[in-house]
Parts: C-alpha cells; sequence; structure tokens
C-alpha cells in the first residue's frame, strides 16, 4: 500500500478497507508514515468524515497499538468516561461507589485540558497521592480495593499520544470520529466489560450544542458495541458548573461531601445516573431504579467514603491529612435580578489564571485555589449578595472578581434551566 494513495482515497470521499486503516496506524507507530502524511489523513478524515465501520476499524488499531489489559476472572471490569467540564468530579466518586458493588473500576484519567480540569491533579491535592502507578500496581490495587485512578502508562495505546499530538496542531481535534477513536482507544485499553460515557454540551463542553453532543455519543456507543463492551451515554448539561467548587483541593472536599451523602445535589443525581448505568450493563440489577436505590444506600451509609479512603491510601495519599486551600473571599452581585447564564468556560479559565491550571505543559498547578459558584440559573439575586466565594490570596482574588461578576450573567426575566440529564443512549 502507499500512503499517497490512501489520503487521496479518504480526500475524495472514498472508504477505507480496515487493512488499510491497520497499514496507515501500524506505519505511523512504526514511524514508516511520516508526521506530515498522518496530518494531511487526519485533514482528510475532519473534512470527509468516517463510517461506522471505518470508526471501528481506527479504533481497534489504535487500540491494539500497545498493551491491552487483561483481569483474572471474577467481578467485572467497567468504567466511565467523560467529555470534560467545568466542576466534573464524578469520577471521584464514582469509582469507590462502583466498587462497593462488586465490580472493579480500573480508571486511567487525565489532566486539565484546556479550561476542564483534571482528575489527577485534582486527586493529587490529597498529600502523598501517587498517579504514577506502574500498570502492575495499578491492577494490584483495582483487585484488593476493587478501583484505582491513576495516569496512562507508555505502554497504553501509543498510536493515540502520537496522533493526538499532531492533531493538537493541525486543526483536526474537533472532528467526531478522531475524537471517538482516541477516547474509544484508551478506555478499551482497561479491557472492560462495561462503559457508560458522560458527554456533555453547553458554555462549558467540548461539544456546545446538542445535535453534535449526540453524535458523538452514538458513534462512541457504536463503537463500543462493535468491541464487544457495553457502552451507553448520557448526554448531559454543561451550561452551568457541575455543583458549587471548581479547582482542585476545593473539588476533592466537595466530593467527599457527596461520599459521605451530602454534597450538591445535581453531583449527586449525574453520579448515581451514571453509576446505574454501569450496574444494569453488567446485569447486576434488573432496573435503573434498583440500581439508584442500591447506590444511594453506598453512599448515605458512608460506605462510598470508606472506600474511597482506602484507594487513597492504598496509592500512597492520607485522606484526613489538611489539603491547602487559599484564603477566602466573597463576590457580590452587581444588581438585582435573576441568573440568566452563566459562561462556564470562563470560570475554567479563571481557575487557570489563578494558577490552579496549566498555561503551558509541565506548569506546577496551586490546587489551593478555587472558586464556589452560590448561584444557579433561574435563581433570584439582590444586589451585594454573595453569588460566589474565591479561594485565592488578595491580589490574585481581585482580578477573578471581575471575571466572575461578568461570567454570572444577571437579568431580567424568569429563566428556565436545562435539564441536568437530557438524554440516555443505548
Ligand atoms: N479527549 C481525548 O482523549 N481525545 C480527543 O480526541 C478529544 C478529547
Amino acid at each position: 500500500m502507499n500512503a499517497t494513495q490512501l489520503i487521496a482515497k479518504k480526500r475524495d470521499g472514498g472508504t477505507l478497507t480496515d487493512a488499510e486503516i491497520a497499514w496507515l496506524i501500524d506505519g505511523y507507530v512504526a514511524d514508516r508514515v511520516p508526521d506530515y502524511q498522518m496530518s494531511a489523513f487526519a485533514m482528510a478524515v475532519y473534512l470527509r468524515g468516517m463510517t461506522t465501520e471505518e470508526t471501528v476499524a481506527l479504533t481497534r488499531c489504535m487500540l491494539y497499538s500497545g498493551d491491552v489489559l487483561t483481569w483474572a476472572p471474577g467481578r467485572s471490569i467497567v468504567d466511565k468516561h467523560s467529555t470534560g467540564g467545568i466542576g466534573d468530579k464524578v469520577s471521584l466518586i464514582l469509582a469507590p461507589l462502583l466498587a462497593c458493588c462488586d465490580v472493579r473500576v480500573p480508571m486511567i484519567s487525565g489532566r486539565g485540558l484546556g479550561p476542564t480540569g483534571g482528575t489527577l491533579d485534582k486527586l493529587e491535592s490529597i498529600p502523598g497521592f501517587r498517579t504514577d502507578l506502574s500498570t502492575g500496581e495499578f491492577q494490584r490495587i483495582c483487585d484488593d480495593v476493587g478501583c484505582v485512578i491513576s495516569g496512562a502508562t507508555v505502554d497504553l495505546v501509543p498510536a493515540d499520544r502520537k496522533l493526538y499530538a499532531l492533531r493538537d496542531v493541525t486543526a483536526t481535534v474537533s472532528c467526531i470520529p478522531l475524537i471517538t477513536a482516541s477516547i474509544m482507544s484508551k478506555k478499551l485499553a482497561e479491557g472492560l466489560d462495561a462503559l457508560v460515557l458522560d458527554v456533555k454540551y453547553g458554555s462549558g463542553a467540548f461539544m456546545e450544542n446538542l445535535a453534535d453532543a449526540r453524535r458523538l455519543a452514538q458513534g462512541m456507543v457504536a463503537v463500543g458495541q462493535h468491541l464487544d463492551v457495553t457502552t451507553s451515554a448520557l448526554i448531559t448539561d454543561m451550561d452551568q458548573p457541575l455543583g458549587r467548587m471548581i479547582g482542585n483541593s476545593v473539588e476533592v472536599n466537595e466530593s467527599i461531601d457527596v461520599l459521605q451523602g451530602g454534597g450538591p445535589a445535581d453531583v449527586r443525581e449525574l453520579t448515581l445516573a451514571l453509576a446505574a448505568e454501569v450496574l444494569l450493563s453488567v446485569g447486576m440489577v434488573e432496573s435503573l431504579e434498583t440500581a439508584m436505590q442500591a447506590l444511594k444506600d453506598r453512599l448515605d451509609s458512608g460506605r462510598a467514603f470508606e472506600k474511597f479512603a482506602q484507594m487513597v491510601a492504598a496509592q500512597g495519599g492520607d485522606v484526613s491529612a489538611d489539603r491547602r486551600l487559599a484564603p477566602i473571599s466573597e463576590v457580590a452581585a452587581p444588581r438585582s435580578g435573576v441568573v440568566q447564564s452563566i459562561i462556564t468556560q470562563a470560570l475554567g479559565f479563571t481557575i487557570i489564571a489563578m494558577g490552579g491550571g496549566r498555561k503551558v505543559q509541565g506548569d506546577t498547578i496551586d490546587h489551593s485555589v478555587g472558586i464556589e459558584i452560590l448561584v444557579r440559573v433561574g435563581d433570584r439575586v439582590e444586589q451585594g449578595q454573595p453569588i460566589a466565594r474565591i479561594f485565592a490570596q488578595p491580589h490574585v482574588a481581585q482580578d477573578a472578581r471581575m471575571v466572575i461578576q461578568e461570567a454570572i450573567d444577571i437579568g431580567e426575566g424568569p429563566v428556565e434551566p436545562r435539564n441536568l440529564i437530557e438524554e440516555r443512549i443505548t
């Protein structure tokens, strides 16, 4: 085969065979296909798209470009993936919650991407917590505790590491088949029986509108099913932050509240809904309602929190050690009215500006900074009422205050907030 001919075939709207896709991906990983040809291929896919069959073939080749975890028989292997949102701390709660229900959750997570925070960065605000486990440690902790959350090792999905870096600098990231193959290859490398996807849409999400979120969710569910992993998806709102807290230490604190049966209603509801999907997928329950009941019990009884503490200890951390929090100051409503919308992305970028995320690769993160949003879309507020709190040194909080006041749009007239869970795709 010849890379130029395959690029031309896709450029002209053709459909590639499994063998052609395998030849390109294998060649790319082995450095036989150079970056410039792969860039042209990625752009051809960006412009022409891929059929489900092509996307499945691409995902399969990427998945098997590295190690795929295998597990001793026994409790099902499950996980969740979120396309990312502001204040999304569901992974921290869902992994131990599911581990209390006789399944194993080997969660390979990432760091902050754009304005959205990363699960690994959040967990590293717990003193001692290690996110660089070897594959052996990762699997042992998952077998012993029932859940583990760590970063990817270099042996997992090398094709994605190479291709994602290339897409990042060739304007080919926001392409549904390429996103699908990238996300699904990484998740399926965990050796899963079932996967639930949280596909977010709105001002703080990768997908801004519902139609795109639906296409992405349908594509990923189809690929999962083709590759024998029971996959379902929820399409969920990201037009306002999830929960009240945004940042690292503050999100861990809020997650612990939920793990102990409290916390904001939206974080609890979404975590329960996603976890219920997983239990239904592996046949542990007969209905979503039964699953919800069992899961609520694990939160309210404190069992999920105990499991979290066990996982943290197994990964070298101490959940009772002080997590650093910067000084608190308040943000007042500049006028009276009703919260019309929250520019969620602006809040994510404010965390980065305060040092809670990275401006460039390799930046050190200040885990102590954060924002607490005290209002929801549709709430009535009076001028001068606190609408947010900032966790930052005073000179840093000063700039953040103005951005937050602008991000929370207060106007006239009632507003109906969007549904937290908009659609379920199976
Ligand atoms: N996240 C990923 O892992 N891959 C993509 O392509 C986009 C988001």
